[in-house]
């Protein structure tokens, strides 16, 4: 488990961001995937999932993920949704206490905000198509809406995902990415074009009005190091999925 020392620092919760190693899941998906659409079986996800709940100390019902889709849809919990909701969207937000959120990658940027004056938190998936919309900047704006979060308070942690070391593109992509206003993140070695969504969406969250101290981003990339770490490009799509996990206390 990984975790970040900014919000490690921080009073009244629990972060993390989950690793390969550690679950009962045979190849490819060993072994602590967490994601059910992938292919594996279904009875292994669930005694993963209870691990990982163990490990936190939540109960294993209580945790809401997502359906997700690559959209900027955001989700406000209520305390009855729990395990079985899974809501389809890109992000979720709540200040129950004891309700934990989790958002799944492999390569797409887990994104965890903590709201410490509100106390709210939120978890966001953000890979480059959740990027190009600004999910995370609007993320900060429904906390805003939602619990009165002054962005100039929360805390962003960026969990490890690809690195523009291996996210190599096509001219299409790199358009697409100009086009967005973007064109900062892309850069050129050897005649490839590669992209570097950790880039965006730093700059949509200071944007946002987060300061830089108030950002941390977790360099690991997930497709140098599948050792560590499940990557949808590195093994060619069939793989599992990690978390990044976050539960006010
Ligand atoms: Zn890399």
């Amino acid at each position: 488990m990984i975790t970040s020392k900014l919000l490690a620092e921080a009073e009244g919760l629990l972060h993390g961001f989950t690793e390969r190693q550690g679950g009962g899941s045979d190849a490819p998906y060993a072994s602590l995937n967490l994601a059910y659409h992938v292919g594996d079986d279904a009875v292994v996800v669930d005694a993963n999932h209870a691990l990982l709940a163990e490990q936190f100390g939540y109960a294993p019902e209580r945790l809401v993920h997502m359906r997700q889709v690559h959209s900027d849809r955001i989700v406000r919990c209520t305390p009855e949704m729990g395990f079985e909701s899974r809501p389809e969207c890109d992000a979720l937000m709540t200040d129950i206490g004891g309700q934990p959120l989790m958002v799944m990658v492999a390569d797409c940027t887990p994104v965890l905000l903590f709201d410490p004056r509100r106390r709210a938190v939120a978890a966001v998936h953000a890979g480059r198509a959740g990027a190009l919309k600004n999910i995370v900047g609007k993320t900060v704006a429904a906390m805003h809406d939602a619990y009165g979060s002054n962005p100039a308070d929360l805390l962003a942690v960026l969990g490890p995902s690809i690195g523009s070391c291996c996210y190599e593109i096509g001219p299409e992509v790199a358009a697409e990415v100009e086009a967005a206003g973007c064109g900062t993140a892309l850069s050129l070695r050897d005649g490839r074009r590669y992209l570097d969504v950790n880039r965006i969406l730093v700059q949509q969250l200071e944007a946002a009005g987060l300061s830089a101290g108030h950002i941390d981003l977790l360099a690991a990339c997930t497709a140098c190091a599948t050792d560590r770490f499940f990557s949808y490009r590195a093994e060619g799509g069939t793989t599992g999925r990690q978390a990044g996990v976050i539960v006010l206390k």
